[in-house]
């Protein structure tokens, strides 16, 4: 059984916000979660959804051990929709949200039970789609609760608005979403610099990184292998490498040498088997290299002004010359 899922620690005002209202029984029919896109609404309402259909709920989230919460964690739950537009289109069909009317009319799986429809952006509803989730609206089923999640809420026509209590979510505090983001890529120093390039918003910055990351270590790497065999110069290694982050630079190149210096000194497993035909290289060599890179490493994260490009040009020029000095094959 998979964790069940949590609201983002950066919600916990909203959550508790709903949770007033369900204590209270208050929840009414339709809630509409609106802000910025890329912070979390719909994994919110997720949880939110697998919550009010879980049998024994704790405080911050559904038990993900009962009957319910197994249906909610294959998506096979009878008593939950969840709509957004169909693969290779942009937006809601009118079918889609048509076949709720059938679905609202039906009684609950679980005795007392809830009914979710969770409809996601609900701007990509046209006029027609919208008018024909206004007549779902319009006569409430009762037991079914209509979650609305929208990047632009302004946008949604006003009919439908005014009849949703409306939730919203600011950009949140870097305070809660540093914390995140620096579990996930590792830096804290890298995790400001990519919640300061997606404006604050940490799903975004969270991508900036994934997509970047993956692309840049792989430059990385069919990089330091064209230096060594003498279709790169250090200058044009360095050149390339400039509008990476010079952290990660130097992660991939503290890990890549300790990984070496472990397989040469204990018989480590490499991380990257390419790195097989550096074994002849002097020890203590590659162990200086390690300690450098370390330090600079340290320099960068304290904030230390340096020239990224000599750095760089540097640290390719001294590994092309140890190689070369042992004509690595
Ligand atoms: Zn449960």
């Amino acid at each position: 059984m998979s964790e069940p899922q949590h609201a983002y620690a950066w919600q916990m005002a909203q959550w508790q916000d709903v949770q007033k209202q369900i204590r209270a029984e208050r929840l009414p029919h339709a809630l509409l979660l609106s802000g910025p896109s890329a912070i979390g609404k719909l994994r919110f309402a997720q949880a939110l959804a697998a919550y009010l259909l879980c049998e024994s709920p704790g405080e911050l989230a559904a038990c993900g051990q009962c009957r319910s919460c197994h249906f909610q964690s294959d998506a096979s739950h009878p008593d939950f929709r969840e709509i957004s537009p169909e693969e290779g289109k942009r937006q809601i069909g009118v079918d889609q949200v048509r076949s709720l009317q059938h679905f609202s009319a039906q009684h609950a799986h679980r005795d007392g039970g809830r009914k979710l429809v969770l409809i996601h952006p609900a701007e990509a509803m046209n006029a027609n789609t919208a008018n024909a989730l206004l007549k779902t609206l319009e006569e409430p089923a009762s037991g079914t609760l209509l979650i609305l999640v929208s990047h632009s809420s302004s946008q949604l026509l006003a009919t439908i608005r005014s009849r949703c209590l409306q939730l919203s979510f600011g950009i949140p505090s870097p305070e809660l979403t540093e914390p995140w983001l620096r579990d996930y890529v590792g830096d804290q120093a890298m995790a400001q610099r990519l919640l300061a390039e997606a404006g604050g918003r940490p799903l975004a910055a969270r991508q900036v990184f994934d997509d970047d990351g993956l692309a840049s270590r792989e430059r990385f790497d069919k990089g330091l292998m064209a230096l060594v065999d003498g279709q790169r110069s250090p200058l044009q290694f360095a050149e390339e490498m400039l509008d990476a982050d010079i952290l990660q630079v130097l992660d991939w190149w503290v890990a890549r040498l300790l990984s070496l210096s472990r397989y040469q000194l204990a018989d480590q497993a490499l991380t990257a088997e390419s790195w097989r035909r550096f074994k002849s290289l002097p020890a203590k060599s590659v162990i200086g290299s390690l300690e450098r890179a370390l330090k600079l490493r340290s320099s960068f994260s304290r904030g230390v002004a340096l020239n990224k490009r000599l750095i760089l040009e540097g640290v390719f020029l001294e590994w092309a010359q140890l190689c070369q000095s042992r004509a690595v094959a």
